[in-house]
C-alpha cells in the first residue's frame, strides 16, 4: 500500500484540532468484529490504525444488550476468539456481563486502547478519487484513511415498528437492546412485543417480577432445550493449566455444529427429527391445549433462528402471563391493540422486535467512486464479493458483510475468516505496489449468483417462514449457505483475478490550513 501522506491542516480534525489525521486503516465499530480487526492488524505489523466507536466503551452487542437474562446461545468456548481462549467461562452459555468483561480484557491484553476513539460516530465515509483515500467524518472530527474496515455490526441498530398512537403512550417504551435500567418492573403490567431470541431470554427473566406479562407473538419460534450448566472448578483448572483441553472442547463444539450444517443448507428434510424433539418440548412444557396451539409453529424448524430455553414455556404458562397470538397493531392511550383486536392495558412496552439487518444503516453513509452511495448500490439487496468487498467502493472491507451470517453457529468463526481475508488484501496491496483494490463486476456477480443458487435449497428458503434473514424483496442477504469451513476456505486468500487494482500516481495533495 502507498505510504501515508503527511498530516494536513483541516478545520475539523478530531477534538477541535486543526489537522486531519491520516491513518493507514480506520476500523468502524468495537464489537467482536472491530476488536478482532485491531488484533489482526497489530499482528500483521500494521499499527497505524484507529478504531472509531460511537459509544463510550467497547463490546458492541455485549455492551448494548444488558436486558435481564441476556446470554449467548452458542457455547462460550466456541463463542470467543480462537486467539484469546478463556478458561474462566463461568457457564456453557455465559451471561452478557461475562462476555462484555471478556471483550474488555481482549482490548487490554492486545494493546488496543491507544487505537480506540470513543463517542466517535461515523456519519460519512467518502472515497476521495484524486487522493485514493477515504475521508471519514465523525461526530468528533475527521480522519482520512487508505482503507476502511466496517465492523458496525449486523444487529446493532434497533428496529421499533411505527405504530399509530405509540408516541402518545403514557408509560415507558424501550427496545431490548436499550434496556431502561431505571425502570422498576416489579408489580407492573408489562408487554413484550416479539418472540425472537432476545424476547425468549427476557420473558422468563421478568415473568416472576411483574404483575402481568402480555406477549405479542406474530409467529411462534421452535424452542429446543438449552444444555446450560456451570463450568466446574476442575474444568476451569484443566483449561487454564492444560490449554489443549480447552482447545479440544472448542474443537468438539465446532465439529458438532459443522456436522449439522448440511441439514440446514442441503437436506432440510432431515430436520424432521429435530422438529419432533421440539414438538415434544412444547408438549412437555405446555399442558393447556389452546396455548399449545398458539405456540406451535407451522413452518419447518430452522427456517427461523431456533430458540434455546428451558424456562420460556414455563414462563408463558404461568398464571400472570398471556400470549396474544397476533402482532401489535396500534396503541390507544395505555391500551395496546393487537391485529386480531385483542386489547391489553399495560404500564410499559418492551420491544423485542430486532434490528435493521438487511438495510445496513452504515450503507446510507458510504459514498464510493463517482460519489455513488452504497445504499443506492444495494437498493435491490445487499451484495458483496466473499461478504467483504463491493465494486465501486475501493479499499472498503466489511466484517459480517452480506451473506456471512449463521443460523445457529458462532459468528466469531465467520468474523475471523473475514479478518484473514482483509489482512491478506492489505498485504497483497503492499506486495504488488498498488494503492487500492475493488472487486470486478464479474467476480462479484458470479459469487452472488452461485450463492443465491445454493440458497434455494436451504431451510431458510424452503421452510415456509418469513424470517429477518430475508430483505424486503424476499432475498436472503444475511446468511451464508454453507459450512464455516467452506467460508474459511473461500476467504483464505485474495484472488487478484477477482480484483481491479488502482494505483495513485500523483502525490497526495496538501489540504489548505484552516
Ligand atoms: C442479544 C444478542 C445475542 C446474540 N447472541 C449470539 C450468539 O450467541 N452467538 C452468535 O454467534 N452471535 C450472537 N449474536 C450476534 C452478535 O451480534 C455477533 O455474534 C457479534 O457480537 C457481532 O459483532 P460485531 O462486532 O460485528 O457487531 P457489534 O457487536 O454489533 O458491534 C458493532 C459496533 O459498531 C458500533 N457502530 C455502529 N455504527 C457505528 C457508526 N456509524 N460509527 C461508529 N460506531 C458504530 C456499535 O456501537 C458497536 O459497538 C447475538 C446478538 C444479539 C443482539
Amino acid at each position: 500500500m502507498a505510504s501515508s501522506p503527511k498530516r494536513t491542516k483541516h478545520p475539523s480534525g478530531p477534538d477541535g484540532s486543526a489537522t486531519t489525521p491520516h491513518v493507514r486503516v480506520a476500523v468502524v465499530g468495537s464489537g467482536f468484529g472491530g476488536l478482532g480487526a485491531g488484533v489482526r492488524l497489530r499482528r500483521a505489523g500494521i499499527t497505524d490504525f484507529v478504531i472509531l466507536e460511537r459509544a463510550d466503551s467497547v463490546g458492541g452487542t455485549w455492551r448494548d444488550n444488558s436486558y435481564p437474562g441476556c446470554a449467548c446461545d452458542v457455547p462460550s468456548h466456541l463463542y470467543s476468539f480462537s486467539f484469546a481462549p478463556n478458561p474462566e467461562w463461568p457457564r456453557s452459555f455465559s451471561f452478557q456481563p461475562d462476555i462484555r468483561a471478556y471483550l474488555e480484557r481482549v482490548t487490554d491484553t492486545f494493546g488496543l486502547r491507544p487505537h480506540l476513539r470513543f463517542n466517535a460516530e461515523v456519519t460519512e465515509l467518502r472515497w476521495e478519487e484524486e487522493q485514493f483515500r477515504w475521508r471519514i467524518t465523525t461526530s468528533v472530527g475527521t480522519w482520512t484513511a487508505d482503507a476502511v474496515v466496517s465492523a458496525t455490526g449486523p444487529l446493532a441498530d434497533p428496529q421499533i415498528p411505527e405504530l399509530p398512537g405509540l408516541a402518545e403512550f403514557p408509560g415507558r417504551v424501550f427496545h431490548s437492546s436499550r434496556w431502561d435500567h431505571d425502570y422498576d418492573l416489579e408489580g407492573k403490567r408489562i408487554a413484550v412485543v416479539g418472540t425472537g431470541a432476545s424476547a425468549a431470554q427476557i420473558i422468563p427473566a421478568i415473568q416472576p417480577l411483574v404483575k402481568k406479562l402480555t406477549v405479542f407473538q406474530r409467529t411462534p419460534g421452535w424452542v429446543l432445550p438449552r444444555a446450560d450448566r456451570e463450568i466446574s472448578a476442575v474444568e476451569k483448572w484443566l483449561h487454564s493449566r492444560i490449554p489443549p483441553t480447552g482447545a479440544l472442547r472448542r474443537a468438539s463444539l465446532f465439529a458438532l455444529r459443522e456436522l449439522q450444517v448440511d441439514a440446514f443448507v442441503r437436506r432440510p428434510g432431515t430436520l424432521r427429527l429435530v422438529q419432533q424433539l421440539a414438538q415434544r418440548n412444547i408438549e412437555r412444557g405446555i399442558t393447556d391445549p389452546e396455548l399449545r396451539a398458539k405456540l406451535t409453529p407451522d413452518y419447518r424448524i430452522g427456517c427461523k433462528r431456533i430458540l434455546l430455553s428451558n424456562t420460556y414455556y414455563p414462563a408463558l404458562a404461568a398464571p400472570n402471563a398471556e400470549v396474544v397470538a397476533a402482532g401489535l397493531a396500534e396503541v390507544r392511550g395505555s391500551t395496546l391493540v393487537a391485529t386480531d383486536g385483542t386489547e391489553s392495558e399495560v404500564d410499559a412496552v418492551v420491544f423485542g422486535t430486532g434490528f435493521h439487518v438487511t438495510d445496513m444503516p452504515i450503507a446510507e453513509q458510504v459514498f464510493g467512486l463517482s460519489g455513488r452511495s452504497l445504499a443506492e448500490e444495494w437498493k435491490g439487496g445487499m451484495e458483496a464479493l466473499r461478504g467483504s468487498t463491493v465494486h465501486g467502493f475501493p479499499n472498503l472491507f466489511f466484517v459480517i458483510g452480506p451473506n456471512t451470517g449463521l443460523g445457529n453457529n458462532s459468528m466469531i468463526l465467520m468474523i475471523e475468516s473475514q479478518l484473514n481475508y482483509i489482512i491478506d488484501a492489505l498485504k497483497t496491496l503492499e506486495a504488488v505496489g498498488a494503492t487500492a483494490l475493488q472487486p470486478t463486476v464479474r467476480a462479484q456477480r458470479h459469487w452472488n449468483l452461485e450463492l443465491q443458487h445454493r440458497m434455494e435449497r436451504t431451510v431458510w428458503s424452503t421452510g415456509g417462514c418469513r424470517s429477518w434473514y430475508l430483505d424486503a424483496g424476499g432475498k436472503n442477504t444475511v446468511l451464508w449457505p454453507g459450512s464455516t469451513t467452506s467460508f474459511r476456505r473461500a476467504t483464505r486468500r485474495v484472488d487478484l483475478a477477482e480484483y481491479e487494482l488502482l494505483k495513485r500516481t500523483a502525490p497526495v495533495a496538501q489540504e489548505v490550513a484552516a
